[in-house]
């Protein structure tokens, strides 16, 4: 398989470099953005563009930045090209750009390629069909690296998605984020967020359903970005042969949709 690597030498670009060939793959080569100033790893060709290196690849891994999303998917679309997207931070623009591109291409787009997390965005989905809204509120804390860029991180807004999808609601219509001064109480049903920014965390993610006596929180830590690269690794080998669609690390890993489970009765201790 030949896999080509845009932003190669930005973190993860590094990292994807080094899990590629230790896979046994063909790096086909990168690209960098221009001006960024960085190196790239030796003995790896580099392209002037996403095109060009599109047409030498099988997949193109894409660990870069929001503002290439709507250009990656139609560079990638008109190339034919499979493609594995992990950037983060991505408007409702980007998305429906993405999901556009997914009905010609064959594309992995994932919050999280960490397994863990992967079990955790199912686990989530499945904690609030089950439990009421009403009664288990669903915040969820994230910290981060300080050279990380977007609010709340990508998996963070993945595990309010799993709860919205859950509950049977938009995200967009309950969400809270970044509460600051006098916010008032805390709207029934909402989801919220909280980002810390600090050293050199690679990834910490907390979903709690708060109850008046009770409460759940499922916690992942990642310790190394390699869990990040070697799963985007895993879906460029499983993406190599998928007809055109927008899977996900649920399908890559080969785990069912979550299942609908019965919604447990109101919390008596409710107010
Ligand atoms: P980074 O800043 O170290 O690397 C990004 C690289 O992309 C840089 O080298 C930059 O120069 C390059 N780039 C930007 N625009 C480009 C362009 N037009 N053409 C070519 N290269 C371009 O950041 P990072 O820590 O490697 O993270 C990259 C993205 O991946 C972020 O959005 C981050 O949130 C996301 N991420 C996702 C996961 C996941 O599992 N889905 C895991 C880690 C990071």
């Amino acid at each position: 398989m030949r896999i080509g690597i845009v932003g190669i030498a930005g973190r993860m670009g590094l990292l994807l470099a080094s899990e590629v060939a230790a896979a046994g793959h063909a790096i086909a080569g990168g690209t960098l953005r221009p001006g960024s100033g960085k190196l790239p790893p030796p003995g790896v060709p580099m392209f002037p563009d996403l095109a060009t290196l599109a047409a030498q690849s099988d997949v193109v891994i894409d660990f870069t930045h929001a503002s290439t999303a709507q250009a990656h998917a139609e560079t990638l679309q008109q190339a034919g090209t499979a493609w594995v997207l992990g950037t983060s931070g991505l408007s409702a623009a980007d998305e429906a750009a993405v999901a556009q591109a997914a009905t010609q291409i064959p594309l992995v787009y994932a919050p999280n390629f960490a397994p863990g997390v992967t079990l955790i965005l199912a686990l989530a989905e499945q904690l609030a069909a089950a439990l009421p809204a009403g009664s288990y509120d669903a915040e969820i804390v994230e910290m981060h690296h300080r050279q990380k860029v977007d609010a709340p991180s990508g998996t963070a807004i993945g595990l309010g998605r799993a709860v919205a999808r859950g509950r049977g609601v938009r995200l967009e219509d309950v969400m809270v984020s970044g509460r600051d001064g006098h916010t008032g109480p805390r709207p029934p049903g909402a989801i919220g967020f909280a980002a810390l920014r600090g050293g050199q965390v690679v990834g910490e993610h907390t979903l709690l359903f708060a109850a008046g006596d009770e409460q759940i929180a499922l916690t992942h830590r990642a310790f190394d970005r390699r869990a990040f690269a070697n799963g985007a690794v895993r879906a460029a080998e499983w993406l190599a042969g998928q007809p055109p669609g927008l899977y996900s690390m649920l399908d890559v890993l080969g785990m069912p949709r979550p299942a609908a489970p019965r919604r447990i009765p109101p919390h008596p201790a409710a107010p």
